[in-house]
């Protein structure tokens, strides 16, 4: 049976949402979905490929769309728009998978996932606004290609090619140099810095994307990167499961899975976006022991609601990835039309929060320009604060009360140090107890601590 790019969001109405399915329970709604619903175009856009060419992610690769006239052949535009997409590939060139494009509702101009990938003529009117590279990575690359920003991380960075050229990407000042990949010699110089350096305990592999590089090419690295005894953990910063789920294939996993703890990072959106192809990625990803994480970033008409963003974080629970970060789109050149306001993603958090499982909210976080690092933002939830008391609000908007415990008296009562076990310290203990629930209200006085 052909399989489409079926979403999966909302497909089991009426189910508890503390029962997450499994896997089984999920592709058994899909295939009953008809195989060409409204989220997916293949049928419409590619009716000719073979489904082997369509699994096969290196024929994605090939046939990415990479001009506006091919664009237009998918994608109504008008004379005036190719005219205008002309000018902004220019400076900010385009290139689309068959696999995204077709998730793409073309007679929907404000299509969350074509405003993802499909250039627009804002990236240009403007572009003075923000800077080239806002988080100053040139000036913390100790080699080309390596950036060392915190004491025990570093980013090794392989190349400038990626599946889709993400119109809200950070690193969009590259793509003017054409597609580029690490030579030998500069991954050797990465390499030899972090042997040198001892304090790096996490390497964290990206690009562009790094999944673009052979299986082979990159386990070259990885193999060497493992075999480097300080470094603990590996990640990888890939939006292949999103926007080309074909290249997850066993051959990858089985790779990865030998050099393990490998994690690996992601990019979904939009609830949109999980698909019957991604879930199925990201879950022989986790077979093969590779945990996945989710880094979105907040992108004006994408994903700037507590709805859309609940449906996303709910949706990559149940194909067991962890929503990790939000970010606050980054103040880059040409991406200005898609960016937010600060408190946007506040109170996406705030509406989140209480209202879905903790496991579900990621953090909201603003990466500092000039390389100052990532910060953080929560809703505010405390209302004043004395020594004694915290008046807090709950997720409701109701205020309550909340004793603030004194740390230096509490724990210094409550804990009893006695040199000897026995019937004298269960005796001290019972006393000890009863005296604190009668003289200080500590209901949890069975909380004092013995040591011997
Ligand atoms: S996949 Fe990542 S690095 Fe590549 S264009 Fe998209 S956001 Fe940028």
């Amino acid at each position: 049976m052909k399989r489409a790019a079926t979403t999966i969001e909302n497909q089991r109405p009426g189910e508890k949402e503390e029962e997450p399915p499994s896997k089984s329970t999920i592709y058994s709604e899909l295939e009953e979905e008809p195989p060409s619903s409204s989220s997916s175009n293949r049928y419409k856009f590619f009716e000719h490929i073979s489904d082997s060419n369509w699994n096969d992610w290196k024929w994605h690769f090939r046939n990415r769309i990479t001009t506006v006239k091919r664009l237009s052949e998918f994608v109504p535009l008008s004379t005036k728009e190719q005219a205008q997409l002309k000018l902004v590939t220019r400076r900010y060139p385009l290139s689309i998978t068959p696999y995204y494009l077709s998730l793409i509702n073309p007679d929907n101009p404000d299509d969350p996932i074509r405003k993802q990938a499909i250039p627009s003529v804002h990236e240009i009117t403007m572009s003075s606004i923000g800077f080239e590279d806002p988080l100053a990575e040139k000036e913390d690359s100790v080699v080309p290609g390596l950036v060392h920003r915190y004491p025990d991380r570093a980013l090794m960075v392989l190349t400038d090619i990626c599946p889709i050229l993400c119109r809200h990407c950070t690193r969009k000042r590259e793509w003017r140099h054409g597609g580029w990949v690490r030579s030998n010699n500069e991954i050797e110089a990465m390499l030899e810095y972090l042997r040198r350096n001892g304090s790096i305990r996490d390497v964290i592999i990206s690009g562009g994307d790094p999944l673009t590089l052979s299986t082979s090419h990159l386990e070259s690295i990885i193999s060497r990167v493992r075999k480097i005894r300080h470094v603990e953990i590996i990640r990888i910063g890939t939006r292949f499961p999103v926007v080309l789920p074909q290249r997850i294939d066993n051959e990858l996993c089985a790779m990865l899975s030998k050099y393990s703890p490998v994690w690996l990072n992601t990019h979904f959106n939009h609830p949109r976006e999980i698909t019957a192809e991604a879930a199925e990625a990201c879950d022989r990803l986790l077979r093969s022991g590779i945990p996945v994480n989710n880094q979105s970033v907040l992108l004006r008409g994408v994903n700037d609601t507590t709805e859309t963003m609940l449906r996303l974080c709910q949706g990559l629970l149940r194909i067991k990835v962890r929503p990790y970060y939000l970010f606050q789109c980054d103040e880059v050149q040409g991406t200005e039309h898609l960016r937010t306001p600060i408190e946007t993603g506040v109170k996406i958090i705030e509406g989140m929060r209480g209202h879905t499982s903790g496991l579900a909210i990621p953090t909201f976080v603003v990466d500092l320009s000039q390389g100052g690092g990532k910060v953080p933002l929560q809703p505010n939830y405390v209302l004043a604060q004395t020594e004694e008391e915290l008046l807090l609000k709950n997720y409701e908007g109701h205020v309550f009360h909340y004793r603030n415990p004194n740390q230096r008296g509490s724990v210094e009562e409550a804990t009893v140090i006695a040199s000897s076990a026995g019937d004298a310290i269960n005796g001290l203990l019972d006393d000890r107890k009863s005296k604190l629930k009668k003289s200080r209200g500590i209901v949890d006085a069975d909380r004092v601590v013995v040591r011997s």
